[in-house]
């Protein structure tokens, strides 16, 4: 039986909700095929920075660089000390995030499979920002040659990995940020002559915000940089029935981190109303990436279990109150958990 070793961070607000959850999923895909999963449960986020003064603890960044693969719940308003420090300390590239519709699932148009590829290192996010002066304040975009095309490659390798569409979107404002965006985009140009089997266009960002509502079902693979991926992502979120059903990779040559796309939605926390299946997804995301990685086809078959248990859950009627049902967090994990064995035994 192969075994990894799990970096698990609850995070804050609902995330150890969301966490417990998965875990009742993961324990059913462990309990039926043969997998095992050692967990590391590692602290950070707000309230790690009120317990013990810091968002990201030395040990924490430790555990998940000497993990197989790490599993985080979403953080509050330290979300940049954690986050987006761990992108950058484990030179995590690709923020991956796929939106599907499913159905049972309320979404602007059934049909919708279509996934963001986002730049994770650099842009405006490198957080190089200064104030010269009261009145004045200055936010610089990074963007290199070497990032623009590792992520080029990620989304063109993505779209020959999904093998539907055959087609990679590259999104940019590149007539206005001519020297950020024209960079990215000549390098994205230049690395679609690689891959002439998939298709290659490019799309302003603002005619792409546009597109998706309009047309989301004609994207396959979008490659953007690291801000306007983070804004497309959430509006794309919308069209499939919103965050909780939002998971995100965030991938590099070495690590590789999975999470919800959302926050730590303090509004309903603590409530046992989240709904788990963004964290569900992720953590279908983190086996997927483990069976390629390590050519473990155990992983790949509890990736689709746990995708086939949650589409049949949602066919079933069962969904948390975002969704417009009345299941809670806990009892949407226990529903998953048990399709989940019920998939592995009728194998
Ligand atoms: P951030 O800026 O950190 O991304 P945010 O303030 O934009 O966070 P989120 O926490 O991302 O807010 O989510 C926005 C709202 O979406 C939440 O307030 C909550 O009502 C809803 N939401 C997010 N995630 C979920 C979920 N898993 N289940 C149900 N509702 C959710």
């Amino acid at each position: 039986m192969r075994a990894y070793r799990i970096a698990l961070i609850p995070g804050d607000g609902i995330g150890p909700e969301q966490m417990d959850a998965t875990l009742k999923v993961l324990d059913a895909v462990q309990e039926n095929l043969s997998l095992k999963l050692n967990y590391v449960f590692l602290e950070a986020g707000d309230r790690c920075l009120e317990k013990h003064g810091v968002a990201l603890p030395e040990e924490t960044v430790k555990a998940v660089m000497s993990a197989d693969a790490a599993l985080k719940g979403p953080v509050g308003e330290t979300a940049a000390d954690v986050i987006v420090r761990l992108r950058q300390l484990l030179d995590l590239y690709a923020n991956v995030r796929p939106f599907k519709s499913y159905p049972g699932v309320p979404c602007l148009k059934p049909g919708i499979d279509f996934v963001v590829v986002r730049e994770n290192t650099e842009g405006l996010y490198k957080g190089f920002e200064f104030r010269p002066s009261d009145d004045v304040a200055v936010s610089l975009r990074v963007i290199t040659r070497r990032g623009s095309e590792r992520i080029a490659r990620y989304a063109f390798e993505e779209a020959l990995r999904r093998g539907s569409k055959l087609k990679v979107t590259a999104v940019h404002k590149a007539n206005v940020l001519k020297a950020t965006c024209g960079l990215f985009a000549e390098v994205c140009r230049s690395v679609a002559k690689d891959y002439p089997q998939v298709s290659y266009e490019e799309m302003y960002v603002d005619a792409a915000a546009m597109r998706l509502i309009r047309e989301p079902e004609s994207f396959d693979v979008l490659v953007t940089t690291n801000m306007f991926g983070d804004i497309l992502s959430d509006e794309a979120a919308e069209l499939v029935g919103g965050l909780g059903l939002a998971p995100g990779a965030n991938i590099g040559d070495r690590h590789a981190l999975f999470e919800p796309v959302h926050g730590a939605a303090w509004d309903i926390a603590g409530k046992n109303v989240a709904n788990p299946s963004s964290l569900i997804l992720a953590s279908k995301m983190m086996l997927e990436w483990l069976g390629s990685r390590r050519d473990d086809n155990v992983c790949l078959e509890a990736a689709i279990t746990i995708e086939k248990a949650l589409v049949e859950a949602f066919r079933k009627g069962y969904t948390t109150r975002d969704l417009g049902g009345n299941l809670s967090t806990s009892m949407m994990g226990s529903k998953v958990a048990s399709l989940v064995r019920e998939f592995a035994t009728s194998r």
